[in-house]
């Protein structure tokens, strides 16, 4: 059996990102994927905004990596030459029912250390942006977009750069926690031998971490899934900068993002689903349409295109309280060198290099 001493299992943004952190601090890291290439899961079927940080509640794991991956991921994005844009984006009230919510946000963004959003009324949205129906408004010029297939391609480029080898169509089948280490069996029948194990396996993350034999099952939360579809709009979009509603339960509000290239698309929405399944249904589309022209009402019949969708692992249920990012170590599970890494839903894109750091702080504590 090969020894090593740390594989993370996953290619996705988040597990790219703390191989690289491993591989820099000198280990020996192994990244096992099972597709056929990187990032073919949540880390491609995101939104690509760069949060700000707004809202999470304050001390928690999403509103601390959030706030600190922002600014860690526009420095590497200028250093590597990631494309990507600081926009801007405008959380709105539709009506002034809405008012108090976007104050309190304004409140809780404030207590997560974002402190540059500015209150825009109605005229002042009117001037920025013409098409747009609202009542107020938070601008957050702090919020971005970035090229999440180039953020990944960097970050694998520079795990291997410092020695990290990548396995892809290798899926991991089962494991068994052992006195050396913890023994990781490929669909192949192929077994590692590894003292560190980071499972960045996202939607599946549960599942890996059941089928490791010596992992208290009780430490291991039940997997649900909430899918996002989003629609293209066709033709030119009318606003140059992010646009999204209230947040809604589950998710943040079906809003407008635009890709680097000023493409706009709608979405994601909410559906809590069995699966991991990204068929998208074109008949959602009502809804996005009835939605949409609360604050938009010039959208155009027959406008939205169907796109594609994503997956949330969401490790709560539908009617349950959000849940926060999870980073799971011996001291919850008692196997030392594994560490679980649960629900990293949004903002897990923006806070990928902050959860790495944190990743290599708890792996080097447990020595
Ligand atoms: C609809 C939607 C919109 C979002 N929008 C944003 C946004 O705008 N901004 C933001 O910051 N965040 C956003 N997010 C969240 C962000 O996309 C995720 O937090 C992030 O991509 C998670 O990355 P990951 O590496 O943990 O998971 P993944 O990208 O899913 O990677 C996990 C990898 O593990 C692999 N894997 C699974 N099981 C195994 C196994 N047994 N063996 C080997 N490999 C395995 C998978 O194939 C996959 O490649 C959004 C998420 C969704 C669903």
């Amino acid at each position: 059996m090969d020894k090593l001493d740390t594989v993370v299992i996953g290619a996705g943004v988040v597990g790219l990102a703390c191989a690289r952190a491993l591989a820099q601090a000198g280990r020996e890291v192994m990244i096992v994927e099972q597709e056929a290439d990187i990032g073919q899961h949540t880390s491609s079927r995101n939104s690509e905004v760069i949060h700000a940080g707004i809202y999470y509640p304050a001390g928690s794991l999403k509103a601390q990596l959030c706030v600190a991956g922002k600014e860690l991921l526009y420095r590497y994005c200028a250093e590597r030459a990631i494309p990507h844009q600081r926009i801007g984006k405008l959380l709105v009230a539709v009506s002034d029912a809405d008012a108090p919510r976007l104050a309190a946000l304004q409140d809780k963004a404030a207590a997560n250390g974002v402190h540059d959003l500015q209150w825009l009324d109605a005229a002042a949205l009117r001037q920025r942006e013409p098409a747009l129906q609202a009542h107020a408004a938070l601008l957050s010029p702090s919020t971005g977009i970035v090229d999440s297939h180039a953020l990944m391609q960097a970050l694998l480029a520079d795990a291997e750069h410092a020695g990290a080898l990548l396995a892809l169509a290798s899926p991991i089948v089962g494991g068994a926690v052992s006195a050396d280490g913890i023994v990781l069996t490929l669909a192949d029948g192929y077994q590692v031998l590894a003292r560190q194990v980071i499972n960045a396996a996202g939607l599946w993350a549960p599942t890996v971490a059941g089928r490791i034999h010596g992992v208290p099952r009780e430490t291991v939360p039940q997997a649900h899934y909430a899918r996002g579809v989003y629609f293209a709009l066709g033709g030119k979009s009318p606003f140059s900068q992010l646009i999204y509603p209230l947040p809604e339960a589950g998710g943040l509000g079906t809003h407008l993002t635009l890709d680097l290239g000023g493409q706009a698309r709608f979405g994601p929405d909410v559906e809590w689903i069995d699966g991991v399944d990204y068929s998208v249904d074109p008949q959602r589309a009502e809804r996005f349409y009835s939605s949409i022209r609360r604050w938009w009402p010039a959208l155009p019949d027959a406008a939205l295109a169907p796109t594609y969708s994503g997956v949330r692992p969401k490790i709560t249920g539908p009617g349950q309280p959000d849940a926060d990012f999870v980073i799971q170590g011996a001291a919850v599970h008692g196997v030392p060198g594994l560490i679980n890494l649960y629900g990293i839903e949004s903002p897990g894109l923006t806070a990928c290099l902050a959860i790495a750091e944190r990743v290599l702080g708890l792996c080097r504590s447990s020595r």
